[in-house]
């Protein structure tokens, strides 16, 4: 049975991306790490058995969400195609981000999509090994990432390409996008900065460079071979309306892949903000509203990027929190929020990054810091 499509009715009850940060451990030291990974698992991660529980929680939402099992690196965890296997057996699709370390084998990509997972997410942060292992912090880094695109290519696993847009490489958009253009993937990611973690305030960009880079992603998204959408930085959605153009409008020419977990995401939105689809209005998912997070200790968050506390699994049911917890409420009442955001018409649609207003302001209802479109 096709599932539902996500429509606003969902947004008090059911988010449509779970991320499930399965451990912190991972081999590498990116300089814009949320989650500050390091080498071996926390003291607190949740055991196999919590962690089975956690996706048996999942499934109790009325609408099943996508889970992105994330990190850290996810393949650090043992048990990890046991945690995949039991969210396929419940019916709930999945992706994965494996990090590029020598973990990351055709072997591993082999038994993830055997264990049910329908999308890989990867990161390339440069358009050239120079920029990218610079920003990764590893010799090599990028040759293991296109290594992953193949693997994922000859398994026919769909693709999602992320790159982080820092002062360091935010004039190389348009490279990147051509790198990316025969890759065979389904969609280019772009995440704007959230100064958490490792991720320093001195490399983010100013709202005038937002616009600059928002130019040359909606100039790409009419004639690369993908779909782009930007994460933390939902006013793309604006800047693509404003140019007459459609943010949930496909490509021509981008590869089919009706049964990814990506796509499940994408025949409603993208989370963030899209330029891509199937044509339908943007949906404004936005953190804790359409998305959750849930941390390698079991800590319940509304996203990855905004550190406030709103429970603990195995304690708290991610279902009750999601649905009634006060933050979760609030985020997903776009008339809460404050300064231009409050007043902007486009507050539905986009509601700027609630992640990075709480990162600068303390205050995750505050306006996006980074929109300069009402001034
Ligand atoms: S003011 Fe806020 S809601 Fe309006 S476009 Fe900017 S970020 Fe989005």
């Amino acid at each position: 049975m096709r599932p539902q499509p996500y429509t606003p009715e969902d947004f008090p009850k059911n988010p449509l991306m779970f991320y499930y940060e399965v451990t912190r451990a991972c081999d590498l030291v990116c300089k814009h790490c949320r989650a500050s990974a390091q080498e071996d698992p926390a003291p607190d991660e949740m055991s196999t058995e919590t962690a089975l529980a956690l996706i048996e929680d999942v499934a109790r939402f009325p609408r099943k969400p996508t889970i992105c099992f994330t990190g850290g690196d996810p393949l650090k965890r043992a048990d990890l195609f046991e945690i995949i296997r039991r969210a396929t057996d419940l019916g709930i699709g999945s992706a994965l981000t494996p990090s590029a370390t020598p973990l990351a084998t055709f072997e591993a990509f082999k038994k993830a999509k055997e264990a049910g997972v329908s999308a890989i997410g990867l990161s390339i942060d440069g358009p050239n090994a120079e920029v990218h292992d610079a920003f990764r912090g590893f010799d090599g880094s990028f040759a293991k990432a296109m290594e992953m695109l193949r693997y994922a290519r000859d398994l026919e696993l769909p693709v999602q390409v992320n790159t982080s847009i820092t002062r360091r490489n935010a004039h190389l958009v348009d490279e990147i996008a051509e790198v990316l253009a025969d890759q065979g993937i389904m969609m280019w990611s772009v995440f704007f900065l959230v100064p958490v973690g490792r991720g320093v305030e001195e490399i983010r960009i100013t709202p005038a460079e937002y616009r600059q880079v928002f130019a040359r992603l909606y100039e790409r998204s009419q004639t690369m071979p993908y779909s782009v959408r930007t994460t933390e930085a939902p006013h793309y959605r604006r800047y693509v309306l404003e140019q007459g153009g459609n943010p949930t409008a496909a490509p021509k020419n981008r590869p089919s892949f009706p049964n990814s977990a990506f796509a499940a995401a994408m025949k409603t939105e993208r989370p963030g903000g899209s330029a891509g689809g199937h044509g339908r209005a943007p949906l404004g998912v936005t953190d804790g509203r359409g998305i959750m997070f849930v941390g390698h200790n079991g800590e319940i968050y509304p996203a990855g990027f905004l550190p406030v506390l709103c429970g603990k699994f195995p304690t708290d049911s991610v279902v009750d929190v999601y649905q009634n917890s006060p933050v979760f409420k609030a985020l997903q009442n776009p008339d809460n929020y404050k300064g231009i955001c409050g007043k902007c018409e486009y507050r539905h649609i986009c509601g700027g990054s609630r992640s990075r207003a709480y990162a600068l302001t303390g205050d995750y209802l505050a306006a996006e810091p980074d929109c300069d479109f009402e001034k």
